[in-house]
């Protein structure tokens, strides 16, 4: 029985984990997405860039506060 209860808890540890790695993931890339679509007023940069590597634009799953381009304030609701 103990035996049949590790391997349970093995496997649930295992699922769930999984779960967790899938929504991280989802969230990840919906955030991606969503922020992909907001763009700065001043240069249309994409707010969720945080930078360049060898001219490619990095994204993340979070929006910067200055734009990294112009330094533009883009907690500042745009017009
Ligand atoms: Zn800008």
């Amino acid at each position: 029985m103990t035996a049949i209860g590790f391997i349970m808890g093995v496997v649930l540890v295992k699922t769930q984990s999984r779960v967790v790695a899938g929504l991280m993931l989802a969230w990840l890339v919906l955030g991606s997405i969503r922020l992909s679509r907001i763009r700065c007023p001043q240069c249309r940069t994409q707010v969720g860039e945080q930078g360049r590597v060898s001219g490619i634009p990095v994204l993340g799953a979070f929006p910067r506060r200055h734009c990294s381009r112009c330094g533009a304030d883009l907690a500042r609701p745009g017009p």
